[in-house]
């Protein structure tokens, strides 16, 4: 009953709806992408704006509820929406404006990557965001955010010039390198921890609308030397190119799979152009040479298409798990592993992505952004297990833990980035950012949220308050 009239009184104060579980959509309301989550919020608060934002913090506050932030739901462990509390859905807000003339665009806080690339593409322009549209902008941003143009762009959050926060106090802050410049650092990088972010202005760069793609796969009998191949094409990879190396990946029903391999475990790499036909061909050739193919796909598409080309392999719903790692190289242990390993998986839908990073991802330097990883790092692996339901995915949780425990010896960093982070875990937390961002992260989460708000998330623990004399409000952090 108190929650009942508690819902009225947050009913009475938004301009958007507030959905509990009289609500006929409130399972729809309240499911995200991985179906192997089922939790049932006290209410969600669809907000409009700043405004809505600020008074549904300030609900929570009163109310003594934990409140969470839903961008666009693809968090592994379910954290955008939390049992028994209060959820902040920013799935309303996914307006995206493009200023050509300066390259910049703005885009709302629960956007997926398909509204911005949609927006961004009709004028020849693009965010380097992630690789399958349907993911939230919000989340993938806040923590970096990997795709096919990270040799040539960076990270996400590497384009960032801008955001509009609601602080854990309900100010509206704009902020940016000049203004809030402590805030401006953590934000890329840090995740949820420092408010909820309505709007981000990212920097543009002039991409297609057309790209080219080489779409390369063989049996599994071939993987070492896939991999060996992709580490090859890797080492030299011009910045207009990704890489992604796809390691037990079944051949999927598609028009350009030959019926007779439908269903077949193998390897893949994916190469994409970003520049022209004669370059992306100038790289693919030497991939077919060197190992002729059980099938390929060589085609230019809009570069829209290229960001939606994944998007079945991981509908929503899927019951998913995923645990990554860093490497600096593709050594022929690291080979070994990946090739002894692949077969113990159970459902047709998991398999291992191998980013490939460097040219402007390599460019940034360490400190300049708490992005939770070193810019060293060559690849990004993620042993991702995916199923239908929810026994399958037992058997491949397991399985997906034991390549992470056998690479974990070759790796650069574990659990390096947070945005992967399937089973939450404060130590985790501290062993992606490391000790000095760590610490640094904790004294702004102190200015900004002191009492711990926005905890359900990859969570930075405030730092013990600084003296007034060592107290640095609004500035820059010292180093
Ligand atoms: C199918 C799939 C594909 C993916 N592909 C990629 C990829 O190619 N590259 C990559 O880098 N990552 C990728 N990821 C990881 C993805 O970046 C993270 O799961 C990310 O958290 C998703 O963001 P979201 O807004 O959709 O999720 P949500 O679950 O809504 O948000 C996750 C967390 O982010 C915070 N948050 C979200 N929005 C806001 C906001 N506006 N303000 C404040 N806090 C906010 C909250 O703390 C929230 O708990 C993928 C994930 C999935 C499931």
């Amino acid at each position: 009953m108190t929650q009942l009239l508690g819902t009225e009184a947050l009913r009475a104060q938004l301009t958007g709806r507030v959905i509990d579980h009289s609500d006929l959509d409130y399972d729809a309301a309240r499911s995200v992408w991985n179906g192997d989550i089922d939790h049932r919020p006290a209410a969600i608060a669809r907000c409009t704006g700043p405004s809505d934002v600020a008074a549904a913090i300030a609900f929570g506050r009163e109310q003594g509820l934990r409140i969470s932030v839903r961008g666009g739901a693809h968090g592994f462990w379910g954290a955008a929406v939390p049992e028994g509390d209060l959820v902040i859905d920013l799935s309303d807000l996914r307006g995206v404006s493009v200023d050509p003339g300066s390259r910049r665009s703005w885009c709302g806080g629960g956007a997926t990557l398909a509204d911005l690339d949609a927006a961004t593409q009709r004028h020849g322009l693009a965010v380097p965001v992630g690789v399958i549209s349907h993911t939230g902008v919000g989340g993938l941003t806040l923590d970096g955010g990997f795709g096919w143009l990270v040799h040539k762009a960076g990270l996400t959050v590497d384009n960032l010039l801008s955001a509009e926060v609601v602080t854990a106090d309900g100010r509206t802050l704009g902020v940016s390198a000049g203004k809030h410049p402590d805030l401006f650092w953590a934000l890329r990088g840090g995740g949820g921890n420092f408010g909820v972010v309505t709007g981000f202005e990212f920097r543009l760069h002039a991409l297609g609308p057309l790209v080219y793609l080489g779409l390369f796969f063989w049996e599994a009998e071939h993987g070492a030397e896939v991999l060996r191949l992709g580490r090859n094409v890797a080492a030299s990879l011009p910045r207009d190119a990704g890489l992604l190396l796809a390691a037990g990946l079944t051949a999927p029903l598609a028009p350009f799979v030959p019926a007779r391999h439908h269903g077949t475990p193998g390897y893949a790499l994916v190469v994409t152009g970003l520049s022209s036909a004669r370059e992306h061909h100038r790289l693919i050739a030497p991939i077919r040479e060197a190992l002729p193919p059980l099938f390929e796909l060589v085609t230019p598409l809009p570069y829209v298409e290229l960001q939606k080309m994944l998007d079945s392999a991981a509908p929503w719903g899927s019951h998913a798990y995923k645990k990554g790692l860093y490497l600096q190289e593709l050594s022929d242990e690291v080979i070994v592993v990946l090739t002894e390993r692949i077969p113990g998986k159970s459902s047709s839908m998991s398999f291992i992505p191998i980013f490939s990073l460097g040219g402007a991802f390599a460019d940034v330097a360490e400190q300049e952004t708490a992005f939770g990883g070193s810019r060293a790092t060559r690849f990004v692996v993620n042993m991702t297990a995916i199923a239908p339901d929810a026994e399958s995915l037992a058997t491949d949780r397991a399985w997906a833990q034991s390549v992470w425990q056998a690479l974990l010896p070759h790796a650069s960093e574990s659990d390096g980035y947070v945005n992967v982070m399937a089973d939450y875990d404060e130590s985790l937390v501290h062993v992606a950012y490391g000790p000095a961002k760590y610490q640094r992260l904790a004294r702004i989460k102190a200015r900004y949220d002191p009492d711990n708000v926005f905890r359900i998330n990859a969570n930075v623990k405030p730092a013990p308050q600084p003296t007034s004399a060592a107290h640095h409000p609004g500035g820059v952090e010292p180093e």
